[in-house]
């Protein structure tokens, strides 16, 4: 067997002809799929249709020409390519996914059969409001949750994912700046925050500043009041940080920032280690963003969807973005002209065209109702348990930068348990996915050198946490014990091995041309 130059053992014809060798370089019961376009030949249907007689009279200009290219397949290989396809990806159904950062929990399958509801499904976003009543008093009912689990009295439901409601909390700070008729061009973010904060805030027109981190991996209190100025905006702070810590001074913090004159935006995205414990707003928060498709379940990855909506404090509910969902004697009601306001609400804009996700609204919801208060804290309890059940059953083996006090959801490792091995961060995260796990987040945070963010959820049982914790102890012993190879070169088991990830982020290729026409293009 040969390998290609993506690493992957060559199919037999893929050099030499169609024809199939006798070695497929499939693996196990795993194969490599071809796109459909690839399968397909022409005349193949599922079905048989016999000439359908219609004369061209009939159909006038609109008679087909030529052959438009779909691929002809029958049902059961339509049916195996779309489930091959499937088992090409890791899910969280197929497994423990210890994405740090990331919340990657059960997601409930109440909350699908809920979603799927033809009320919910179906609606349609300019359909008469009157005709939708009940998805509105959902919605409402959702945000009346998101109030009283974060104590802000406000809450923007249109952001469709995390990112997007950093820049709704942003863009509504930034007009309470001008509302006062002031200028406040910097905002402070931490040195270990998540990419989104910085790139949110110099989107919404802000400077950037970074606040350092010390060496306990907390923000460094001392150094964020030495950069306070009457041009600071706001300070973008997240809670627990993304080393998994919880920042203890945060109302000191959130009372230095409002003393200048500043506002105090908190990335929400670890609100699973809190939620039913802490209510943000009685820790001075502004404004933050809650990924329900992190907290509240709701399934997420590769790309979406996702619902990002933002509580707003006091201050900043007049500027929150339209539509806004009103109740009174007719029923729910979405304002979307500036001519119905409310007194006193002067909406930054809009962040969408519509109100927001309602599947992930529903699905949130489910969860919620399902869990009640007691449940989502205890789900934040038992986030908190595993993951310190993992550092402190990893620690001896692999290095743990802040692994003294206990770590609230997630747990941190560096690389320093791989010096001298030959193994890097990136080689015993491949090494994983030969063990049948996804890997961790790595190299996120920043500020510890080579990190592994492992962050386990609730939804895991002991039992799952004991195989996992196994495997990685496992691991460093076989990296310590000097066999880099079998580090440099993991995955051996999926269809696809190592890719050129800078290559594949600068030239992507998004487009999959027909190989007679590539080659007469070439
Ligand atoms: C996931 C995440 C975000 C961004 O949320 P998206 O829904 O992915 O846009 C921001 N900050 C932190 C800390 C996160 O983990």
């Amino acid at each position: 067997m040969s390998m290609n130059n993506q690493g992957r053992p060559t199919r037999a014809g893929e050099a030499s002809g169609p024809e199939l060798g006798t070695i497929s370089g499939d693996r196990g019961l795993d194969h490599e799929e071809p796109l459909i376009f690839e399968l397909g030949r022409p005349g193949h249907s599922g079905v048989d249709i016999s000439d359908v007689q219609v004369s061209d009279a009939r159909l006038g200009g609109f008679k087909r020409r030529a052959p438009i290219g779909l691929p002809g397949l029958s049902e059961p290989e339509v049916v195996r390519h779309y489930v091959r396809l499937s088992r090409m990806n890791y899910a969280i159904d197929s497994g423990l996914y210890p994405l740090g950062s990331c919340t990657m929990k059960h997601n409930p399958r109440l909350n699908e059969a809920m979603a799927r509801l033809p009320g919910f499904a179906d609606v349609h976003p300019l359909q008469p409001q009157k005709t939708v009543q009940g998805a509105l008093t959902l919605i409402g009912e959702l945000m009346r949750w998101l109030t009283t689990l974060t104590g802000m009295p406000a809450v923007a439901m249109s952001p469709k994912a995390g990112a997007h409601g950093e820049l709704c909390g942003m863009l509504a700070i930034r007009a309470a700046i001008a509302a006062k008729g002031e200028r406040r061009p910097r905002v402070l973010v931490p040195e270990s925050a998540h990419g989104t904060n910085p790139a949110t805030a110099a989107f919404a027109g802000f400077t950037v500043d970074e606040i350092p981190a010390k060496g306990d991996g907390h923000v460094d209190v001392a150094a964020l009041k030495a950069k306070l100025g009457s041009d600071v905006g706001a300070v973008m702070l997240t809670n627990p940080n993304t080393c998994g810590l919880f920042e203890k001074p945060i109302r000191e913090i959130a009372d230095a920032v409002h003393a200048a004159g500043a506002y105090f935006y908190c990335d929400g995205a670890n609100f699973n280690a809190i939620a039913g414990r802490v209510r943000p707003g009685d820790l001075g928060v502004d404004a933050m963003h809650i990924n329900l498709h992190k907290t509240f379940s709701t399934p997420h990855g590769g790309g979406g969807p996702g619902a990002g909506p933002v509580v707003l404090s006091e201050r900043l509910a007049p500027f929150a973005p339209l539509p806004l969902l009103v109740h009174d004697a007719e029923g729910f009601r979405l304002i979307e002209d500036r001519a119905e306001l409310p007194e006193g609400a002067r909406p930054f804009g809009r962040m969408s065209a519509f109100h927001g996700q309602m599947g992930m609204f529903v699905r949130a919801l489910a969860y919620m109702l399902s869990h009640g208060a007691d449940g989502i804290r205890q789900a934040s309890e038992d986030a908190v348990l595993s993951a310190n059940y993992i550092l402190a059953s990893l620690k001896d083996v692999m290095s743990a930068p802040f692994g003294d006090g206990p770590c609230m959801h997630e747990a941190l490792f560096d690389d320093s348990f791989l010096e001298g091995t030959g193994v890097t961060t990136l080689d015993f995260a491949k090494a994983m996915i030969d063990e049948g796990y996804h890997p961790m987040t790595m190299y996120f945070p920043l500020v510890v050198h080579g990190a592994m963010l492992i962050e386990p959820t609730e939804s895991e049982s002991k039992e799952s946490l004991d195989r996992f914790i196994h495997v990685l102890r496992g691991l460093a012993a076989e990296a310590k014990a000097g066999d880099v190879e079998r580090f440099q070169g993991a995955p051996r088991f999926t269809p696809r091995r190592r890719l050129d990830e800078t290559a594949a982020a600068r030239k992507p290729v998004l487009r999959w041309k027909q190989p007679e026409l590539k080659r007469a293009a070439e």
